[in-house]
């Protein structure tokens, strides 16, 4: 139940993930108009709201090293009855990315809680991809260390549905050499740098893209998928 002042709330504001033409209405109007905006990096999202011509507002940082002792005091914040957003450096607030304690903690106050759709490079990636994008697993950023980044890669493979990670240009390579060395005839897919000038799609077989990346190293953001294991499609819902 939700007993604090009417417009009391918290917003998760989706941000662009490299095109600030992304940005929604809603998105633009929800800062406008809070009292106060939380983010990841104050210094990263005022050029966002300069962007939108919004210079008065309040900025708190709230990012995963402070978020333990600041989200109890913008928690009894909103209580009192201000309008709070939330915005990450990049996409939607939560998915990889700070949001989720903010999130908890608001409702277990009782507090309104929205999310405002928008960018997020999962989605984007899984909907440019061309792989079958009826059922997914998303599994957030790989894991540095070997031995759990393989256990990963032979989860994936194993599954029926799309695997999603986000990944490092630098661990690119290595990840697509291990998926090679177990099915190198699978389908992979690299959605480089979405939305933004240099944006790629690189498609093949996982043999064909390590071949390619340890050729021309990978730069940039990056999200990396896996066709489910001998799967298609079957219609359009
Ligand atoms: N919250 C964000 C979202 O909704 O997509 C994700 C934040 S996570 C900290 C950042 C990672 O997402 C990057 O390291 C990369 O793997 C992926 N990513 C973000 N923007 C991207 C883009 N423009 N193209 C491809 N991948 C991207």
């Amino acid at each position: 139940m939700n007993s604090s002042p009417s417009h009391a709330i918290v917003q998760l504001v989706a941000t662009p993930i490299g095109n600030l033409g992304d940005i929604t209405f809603r998105a633009a109007e929800a800062i406008r108009e809070a009292d106060l905006v939380a983010c990841e990096d104050t210094r990263h999202s005022r050029k966002l709201l300069e962007h939108l011509g919004i210079r008065d507002k309040e900025l708190v940082s709230l990012h995963e090293h402070n978020e333990r002792h600041r989200v109890p005091d913008l928690v009894s914040r909103v209580a009192a009855g201000l309008r709070l957003v939330y915005l990450s450096d990049a996409g939607t607030p939560g998915i990889s990315d700070p949001g989720y304690r903010l999130v908890n903690a608001a409702l277990e106050s009782g507090l309104r809680v929205e999310a405002l759709p928008g960018p997020c490079a999962v989605v984007t990636a899984l909907a440019g991809s061309g792989l079958p994008s009826d059922a997914f697993y998303f599994g957030g950023f790989l894991p540095v260390k070997s031995g759990r980044r393989a256990r990963e890669v032979r989860e994936a493979l194993v599954r029926r549905e799309t695997s999603i990670f986000y990944e490092s240009p630098h661990r690119l390579l290595k990840t697509l050499e291990a998926i090679r060395e177990l099915a190198p005839d699978r389908e992979v897919c690299v959605a480089r740098e979405l939305t933004k000038r240099f944006e790629t799609y690189h498609r093949g077989a996982a043999g064909e893209l390590s071949a390619y990346f340890s050729e021309n190293p990978a730069k940039g953001e990056i999200t990396l998928l896996i066709r489910g294991a001998g799967r298609d499609q079957a219609s359009s819902e």
